[in-house]
């Protein structure tokens, strides 16, 4: 039998690239196919003045997952990306003035906590055994197992069970800590992969055990240090990376995947191809033409997607020290506001932020004595809300730094040097991403594992997916996992 060897991954973003280096690193000729004109997707990179902004991913966890790809190909993660420490992991703030450290160091956290609510020192020490324990199940086991069969999730019933996973992240949360604004501080986390900490199961609360277990890094240079990090490391493989490529069709013959084919007629064949685009996209804009990919796209249609967002990035002429390098602004309602974002047909008066300031940790983001910075808010993606960005962007890049500059950033708008904005306009036709959602499908427990959209499609069994979409779903860390176990699938595939 001839072996197969070629593949093509349709997409750069950190799980087509982490894919992508697996493969090449088993043998297996890959081109990597990306539309846009730099790699990393969400983890895309803008650069105004002198001032550098990643657009996404900030809150790099798991290094492990990362040396891995490197040891892979046999070079040391060292020689491509330095990351640095990053202390306190977040600083959680609220409009009353109060703050929380959120770190690592167990007595700063019991001090912080008891000045609050002295019953929830034990709380929360019972609460991060149980999430080490959904840590252990939820990641370390079940975290890069291509759940293909139903019969995999019947053997992973069990652990579930004895987890209660169908309880909700604040739910859980409630159950040992007492104190409002603590329950926001240990359930926020699920939103970092577009889950609703009202409805996404309660394994989300492994992401708690997992920065506890190997801390929260930042790239030196910006996480599009670490893209491009992984990108020379996939060509020093032997790679090839096609940029500026955007794939219009998965061409088919009978049941097997044959070729690629780009929007400028350009046509790549392979025995194995996977795409880390959006999974909605993929089935209907680049496998619509063919009865399975249809049948496929409209169920997806049916499912539940995560929120979007608002990003704004902008440059100060002023380094704000105060700031820490990551910081959660709660606003007044958590609970009615997440309701509004996932539910709601409108934006909503008030929001929660996420304050990127990563100068404190590498001031060579900016030019010298000033900061780069990124502000984030969580909003309903479009097949909720109508919304016309193109009228509502600049008033609420507006509210933004009106209330910035109230409660965080003191003169903020007399120091602004560059600013841009994203919104879920963006998301839908820059990234392809279904509705403009931030995350893809939302990570409730009927949309996980199994009932996610397999690592191999059923159908076309050369085809396979990797990224968000799958399982087991959005985040860093779990988007490699999700190359881990496509990966696993597709050398098997080319070992036949
Ligand atoms: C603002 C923001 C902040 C975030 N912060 C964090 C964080 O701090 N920590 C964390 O762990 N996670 C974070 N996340 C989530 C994380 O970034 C994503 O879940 C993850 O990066 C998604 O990776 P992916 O492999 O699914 O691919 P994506 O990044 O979605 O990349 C898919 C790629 O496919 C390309 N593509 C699409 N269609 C085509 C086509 N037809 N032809 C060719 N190419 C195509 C796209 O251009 C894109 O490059 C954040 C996300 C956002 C948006």
């Amino acid at each position: 039998m001839t072996q197969p060897r070629r593949a093509v991954v349709i997409g750069a973003g950190f799980g087509g690239l982490a894919l992508a280096i697996r493969l090449q690193a088993g043998g297996v000729a890959t081109t990597l196919l990306e539309k846009r004109d730099r790699p990393g997707g969400r983890a895309y990179v803008y650069e105004d003045q002198g001032f550098v902004f990643d657009a996404g991913p900030t809150v790099i966890t798991d290094p492990s997952a990362l040396e891995e790809l490197f040891a892979l190909g046999g070079r040391r993660m060292a020689d491509y990306v330095e990351l640095l420490p990053v202390d306190p992991f977040y600083r959680l703030c609220w409009e009353d003035g109060s703050f929380f450290d959120y770190a690592n160091d167990q007595e700063a956290l019991d001090r912080q906590i008891h000045a609050r609510n002295p019953a929830d020192v034990a709380g929360y020490r019972r609460f991060l055994a149980y999430s080490r324990a959904v840590f252990e199940e939820g990641y370390i086991k079940l975290g890069v197992v291509p759940f293909l069969s139903f019969r995999d999730m019947l053997s992973a019933g069990p652990q579930l069970a004895r987890l209660q996973a169908w309880k909700s992240v604040y739910g859980i949360v409630s159950r040992f800590i007492q104190d409002e604004q603590l329950r926001q501080a240990f359930s926020f986390h699920s939103l970092l992969v577009g889950g609703n900490p009202f409805a996404t199961s309660s394994i989300y609360t492994l992401i708690h055990a997992l920065e506890r277990q190997w801390g929260v890094w930042f790239p030196r240079g910006g996480t599009g240090a670490l893209v491009r990090g992984m990108a020379r490391l996939f060509e020093d493989l032997g790679g090839r990376v096609e940029l500026d490529a955007d794939v219009a069709r998965i061409e088919v013959e009978g049941e097997r995947a044959r070729a690629v084919r780009l929007a400028d007629g350009r046509r790549f064949e392979a025995e194995l191809v996977a795409s880390n685009a959006d999974v909605v996209h993929t089935y209907d804009a680049l496998l619509g033409h063919h009865a399975a990919g249809a049948r496929r796209a409209a169920a997806l249609k049916r499912k539940r997607f995560s929120m979007s967002l608002f990003v704004l990035y902008f440059g100060l002429d002023t380094r704000h020290t105060q700031l820490r390098h990551h910081t959660v602004c709660f606003g007044q309602r958590y609970r009615g506001l997440i309701d509004e974002i996932f539910r709601g047909d409108r934006l909503a008066d008030d929001f929660s932020l996420y304050l990127h300031a990563p100068c404190a940790t590498d001031p060579s983001l900016a030019p010298p004595g000033c900061g780069s910075h990124y502000v984030l808010a969580p909003v309903p993606h479009l097949g909720h809300a109508d919304i016309d960005w193109e009228v509502e962007g600049p008033r609420y890049r507006d509210r933004i730094l009106d209330y910035l500059e109230r409660f965080y950033m003191p003169g903020l708008r007399s120091q602004l040097v560059t600013s841009r904005f994203i919104t879920p306009f963006d998301f839908r036709d820059t990234l392809n991403a279904h509705h403009g959602s931030a995350f893809s499908l939302e990570p409730v427990l009927t949309q996980s594992a199994w009932f996610r959209p397999h690592n191999r499609d059923a159908d076309i069994p050369n085809l396979y997916l990797v990224g968000a979409g799958t399982h087991p779903g959005a985040g860093v860390p779990g988007v490699i996992g999700s190359a881990k176990a496509t990966a696993r699938l597709m050398l098997e595939e080319a070992a036949t």
